[in-house]
């Protein structure tokens, strides 16, 4: 609890500072009825839980935990359903039994879900055609936001999505709230599990062997807690989920920060883990200033422009009493970059002493488009960043504590490659995301037993 000495904090001081991204409402009016109402509604996640949650994060900057951050790139209103919120919570379920089994340690799940509805976009304003000519109209920032239709009206901001987001938002965590509650027992099981990527005939022989083993093995540890009787299987496979997205609609997370009883200092209390994106973590920015008041364990991506001394810039601005369990750098350098930019930062923080956790993004920085125009990216380039990362770490001394991926447990053609082979071609199969392609449940798993295996002859 540092925070309360940050006099010239308030949940609106961001408001004085250049806003990257800032959203464009017209009606300013409609802006305060809808951050009025925000602010008057329950909050979505509770102290206590952002508090355990720090208190996980500073165990994984320890050595002591693994943290799997994971989901869409872009959630929509749309997809509040029942079938898809299932499905999300499977695969990372599924992944991170398969990374405690690998890693010998406790793993953190940590959603991208119950309220990723913002996006950060490279342009303000797209061209486009509209009843024949070409018109510009403003950028899709996410169902926070606006509308993703190419139409004047859907494309407007509109202050009363930021309600509608958070209605879907906690009706998203109802859900994850009760299937927890109620236990989804049948997905520890990897006899459950759809494992068929195994079988493709592009996995090597050796591969296969190694990862069928590992199932096995996984397998008979889950059947002999069972035999230890319910209650320790109960207690010993209890399912926790958190939840993360990026704090990039400021109106919208300041309307439900506040205090709260017997703590002291300010909670963002829209998600446990808000993170600041690559384009919004200005060390002068507006963002910054929001998140350095934040009782919340926060993220900062950390992109190939980003060098050492901006680094330690923004974590002196962000965590200044070094708290642990804070700060999560979440490095995307795409596996061109990491080699050469990521080792100087590691070093320059290890040497200023920063509490951190290093987490691996290998998503946003391996973008590709294909032939066909199609946004899609590499399980070759993912897994590559991946296994740089983990070397670099070994050789600076340092490690990495977690994984950062967007990914749907449904069975999109997004991304390319993998045991199954996805090629460019096959792309439109059943391409879903309104936003950057994910990983679909088998590529999940994949890369979950391939970062197990790897990570176990660390
Ligand atoms: C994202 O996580 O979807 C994103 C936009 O990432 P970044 O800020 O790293 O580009
Ligand atoms: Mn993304």
């Amino acid at each position: 609890m540092t925070q309360t000495a940050l006099s010239d904090w308030s949940p609106a001081s961001w408001k004085g500072k250049l806003e990257a991204q800032q959203v464009r409402y017209e009606d300013r009016e409609a802006v305060q009825i809808a951050a009025a109402k925000l602010s008057s509604l329950p909050p979505l996640v509770t102290s206590y839980e952002i508090e355990r949650l720090k208190g996980e994060i500073a165990q994984a900057q320890r050595g002591e935990r693994f943290i799997l951050q994971g989901g869409d790139c872009a959630e929509t209103l749309a997809d509040c359903r029942p079938e898809v919120i299932t499905a999300k919570l499977k695969i990372l379920l599924q992944m991170s039994l398969v990374l405690v089994h690998g890693l010998k340690k406790p793993v953190t799940r940590i959603g991208r879900f119950a309220g990723q509805y913002a996006k950060p976009r490279s342009s303000p304003t797209e061209k486009g055609t509209l009843a024949g000519s070409e018109v510009e109209l403003p950028s899709y920032f996410g169902d926070l936001v606006n509308r993703a239709e190419f139409d004047p009206e859907a494309r407007r901001p509109d202050p009363h999505l930021m309600v509608r987001g958070y209605q879907h938002a906690a009706m998203t965590l109802n859900f994850i709230r009760a299937l927890i509650d109620g236990g989804f027992a049948d997905i520890h099981h990897p006899d459950h599990w759809d494992l068929s990527f195994m079988s493709h005939a592009g996995l090597s022989p050796e591969r296969r062997a190694q990862y069928e083993h590992m199932r096995d093995t996984l397998a008979d540890g889950l059947r002999f807690m069972e035999a230890l009787g319910e209650k320790n299987v109960e207690e010993l496979t209890r399912v926790e989920f958190f939840t993360s997205h990026e704090g990039l609609n400021l109106l919208y997370e300041s309307s439900q920060t506040r205090r709260v009883p017997r703590r002291t200092g300010w909670y963002c209390l829209t998600t446990h883990l808000p993170w600041i994106g690559e384009r919004t973590r200005q060390v002068d920015g507006a963002h910054v200033e929001f998140f350095r008041g934040i009782e919340n364990p926060i993220g900062v991506k950390i992109g190939p422009k980003a060098d050492p001394e901006g680094v330690l810039a923004l974590l002196g601005t962000l965590n200044p009493e070094r708290e642990p369990g804070k700060i999560v750098l979440i490095v995307r350098m795409g596996a061109e970059n990491v080699g050469s930019r990521l080792e100087p930062i590691l070093a320059g923080v290890a040497a200023s002493g920063e509490p951190v956790l290093w987490s691996c993004d290998p998503m946003h920085g391996n973008g590709i488009t294909t032939r066909h125009g199609v946004k899609t990216r590499s399980v070759d380039a993912i897994l590559a960043e991946l296994e740089q990362s983990i070397d670099i770490h070994a050789r600076v001394g340092t490690h990495l504590g977690g994984v950062h991926f967007e990914l749907t447990g449904e069975d999109v053609t997004e991304c390319i490659g993998g045991a199954a082979g996805l090629g460019e071609d096959d792309l439109d199969q059943n391409y879903a995301s309104p936003c950057d392609p994910r990983l679909n449940y088998q590529q999940s798993l994949e890369l979950a037993f391939l970062l197990a295996g790897r990570m176990r002859s660390e």
